[in-house]
């Protein structure tokens, strides 16, 4: 796609706006319901392509990149089907409305969920939507929009334009007829977008990247943290924007720690995507596995202990976009990979001396989207995780809430997704004064 087709979608999606922004909320339920359905009985192929898209674990793909989506659609589905009543402030009645026309522009790492984040509430709100999904991995966003034509929405309520992020996200960005972005990318493309935005005085919302803590406090369980920190920074190849990428561990606790990380990162050893015991498959493109191994280097060369992993290619996989398993141990705060999102199986463990120690670490960062913390005890645990200037925080291992606000403070974004706080971004608020009571 290009310019042309992104004023095509733009008047096409502008064109449906007062026939759905019509609907009722039943309707719209109904629409969400339907497309959630169909997604489900799709799972299987969606998790197939994903996995050749981007590399993520067939298994990880069906588990988190083809479910999620559709726990997504339904909990809208839920949101719309809670009513709605208008609040009052005094004399004022305050409504909300839809923004207008969107546009959702996706990365690629988790590819159909990033969309589906964006295109449920948009479309629960009443808005109509131009989806521009990452050309690293665009397919399964084409299967989404097959089954929305399949639905009988008015025309041009959702549009899809597949292309570059330089000119049809850049586009989408600048179009006059053109309410609201929801962006999910780098700090480079969000700011990008934000500036492109920024003369027509549209709602941007931006989830950008991260450099998440996961800090391990002295009464904690070490063992059990060591190993969820593990998974969690490695899932999905570790290109996932909330990876506790800085494990944060008691200073005398290090080597036990470090042995530890070596220990699990074993498990994953890269392999075969495809292949049902693979934890580990390729990076998502040549020149991103290209990124990861600079970073590791870069790391070896700034001085951080190499514990496992390397920026070799690993052996046997001469072919693909493979990369280590890679642990650095009592790394500088300050170092680079301490500080850049790598967005690879490197895992930085650094250490700490106290709780407060731990919060200035955790938040010595330009980013502030994700964290964790251990303890055993409930009350420490809470008040590093109200310390911590992050948009969420796990403690103790912690299960998702997809109904949870999501999104980051400082560099990692503003706005919020997943459920009603998501929904908001998509709606306008007014106040009409009355006279009477009502
Ligand atoms: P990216 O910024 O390169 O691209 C994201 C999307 O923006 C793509 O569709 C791309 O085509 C488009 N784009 C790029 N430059 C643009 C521009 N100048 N104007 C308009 N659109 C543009 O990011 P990526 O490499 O696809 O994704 C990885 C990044 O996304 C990481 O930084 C990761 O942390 C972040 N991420 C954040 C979240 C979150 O919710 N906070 C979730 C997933 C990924």
């Amino acid at each position: 796609g290009d310019e042309v087709d992104v004023d095509r979608a733009a008047d096409a999606a502008r064109a449906a706006f007062p026939k759905w922004s019509s609907t009722s909320r039943t309707e719209r339920a109904d629409v969400l319901a339907k497309l959630a359905d169909r997604l489900e009985a799709r799972a299987d192929e969606i998790a197939g392509l994903i996995c050749d898209e981007v590399g993520t674990p067939l298994r990880t793909a069906q588990r988190i990149q083809a479910s999620l989506p559709v726990t997504v659609l339904r909990s809208y589905v839920d949101l719309l089907s809670a009513g709605d009543e208008p609040e009052r402030i005094a004399n004022t009645m305050v409504l909300r409305e839809p923004l207008g026309v969107v546009a959702a522009i996706a990365p690629w790492n988790y590819p159909l969920h990033q969309v589906v984040a964006k295109l449920a509430p948009a479309l629960a709100a009443g808005c109509t939507v131009v989806v521009k999904p990452s050309e690293v991995a665009p397919l399964t966003t084409s299967i989404l929009l097959d089954e929305l034509d399949r639905l009988d929405l008015p025309p041009g309520t959702v549009n899809l334009v597949n292309g570059r992020g330089h000119e049809v996200g850049a586009a989408l960005a600048a179009h006059p007829e053109i309410d609201g972005v929801s962006f999910t990318g780098s700090v480079r493309g969000g700011t990008a977008v934000s500036m492109a935005a920024a003369p027509t005085v549209k709602r941007v919302t931006l989830e950008l990247g991260g450099k998440s803590a996961n800090v391990v406090l002295d009464d904690a369980d070490l063992d059990l943290a060591v190993k969820v920190g593990v998974s969690n920074a490695f899932l999905n190849g570790g290109q996932t924007c909330t990876a506790w990428t800085r494990l944060v561990v008691p200073r005398p606790l290090m080597s036990r720690a470090l042995e530890l990380a070596e220990q699990f990162a074993a498990a994953f050893a890269p392999g075969d995507p495809r292949a049902a015991s693979t934890k580990l498959g390729p990076m998502a493109s040549a020149s991103h596995r290209d990124s990861v191994r600079e970073y590791i280097q870069r790391g070896i060369d700034d001085g951080s202990l190499l514990v496992t992993g390397g920026p070799e290619v690993p052996t046997g996989f001469e072919s693909g976009f493979y990369v280590r398993p890679t642990v650095f141990g009592d790394v500088d705060p300050n170092a680079a990979i301490a500080q850049e999102e790598i967005f690879g199986p490197v895992l930085c463990v650094l250490g700490h001396d106290g709780d407060e120690d731990a919060i200035e670490i955790a938040n010595n960062s330009r980013f502030g989207l994700h964290g964790s913390v251990w303890s055993a005890d409930h009350d420490r645990a809470m008040a590093v995780a109200r310390a911590m200037r992050t948009g969420t925080v796990d403690v103790n291992g912690a299960s998702y809430n997809p109904l949870a606000p999501f999104g980051g403070y400082k560099q990692s974004g503003n706005g919020r997704e997943m459920g009603r706080y998501g929904l908001e971004e998509f709606e306008e608020v007014k106040s009409i004064q009355v006279k009477e009571t009502f």
